[in-house]
């Protein structure tokens, strides 16, 4: 079975390419990469391309010859223009505090639009430095309760608007048949 490059650690992300990918993912603790990449970029695209772009420098480094895969995601707001976007995983300051990111976009959409979107860019890049890209997006409200697994980022205040429940609440099946990082991997899929 071919063998591909995860840039990431992230365990929901790691089990949800797995589970739609059907190709042996190696993560970053497989391939023994342990060091912090900076999201300096300013668009999705931009900061999958760092993940990718310095996780295939590494493996040319060691002489191993992945093809890599770097996604980049996150939930845009249309009364926040777009926010938090690229700094979902810190938009409360501290990268990974969920609870403290759910709370203060809750705050900061207090009496106004709901209407939210995921989304997830992937990169498939090559050992030669040359790459594919695709985008998968998703519709739904943020509510002020939380609702189901608290776990993974945002899921438990989306309310996703073809599911009728949140993404905290559904079944990976169910989330993997609507989601942002499912419709970008299928479309990667097909490319692999
Ligand atoms: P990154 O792609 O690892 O830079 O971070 C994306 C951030 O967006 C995550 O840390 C979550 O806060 C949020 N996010 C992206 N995709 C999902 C999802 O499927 N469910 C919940 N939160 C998500």
């Amino acid at each position: 079975m071919k063998k591909i490059v995860l840039a990431s650690n992230n365990k929901h992300k790691i089990k949800e390419f797995k589970e739609i990918l059907g190709v042996e993912i190696l993560t970053l603790n497989d391939i023994g990469y342990f060091e912090e990449i900076e999201e300096t970029g300013t668009t999705f695209l931009e900061n999958a391309l760092i993940k990718a772009s310095t996780i295939s420098e590494y493996l040319k480094q060691k002489g191993l010859n992945y093809d890599v895969l770097a996604d980049d995601s996150g939930i845009c707001c249309e009364a926040l223009n777009g926010e938090p976007g690229i700094y979902s995983a810190r938009y409360a300051g501290e990268h990974g505090n969920n609870k403290a990111n759910r709370d203060k976009l809750i705050s900061n959409l207090k009496d106004k639009d709901k209407t939210s979107y995921f989304i997830c860019t992937i990169v498939l890049y090559s050992i030669d430095g040359s790459y594919e890209y695709k985008e998968g997006r998703t519709y739904g409200k943020i509510i002020e309760e939380e609702l189901g697994d608290t776990s993974f980022g945002y899921d438990c205040i989306f309310l996703s608007d073809e599911l009728g429940k949140t993404f905290g609440q559904a079944s990976s099946e169910e989330k993997n048949s609507v989601s942002h990082r499912a419709r970008a991997l299928n479309e990667i899929k097909k490319i692999i």
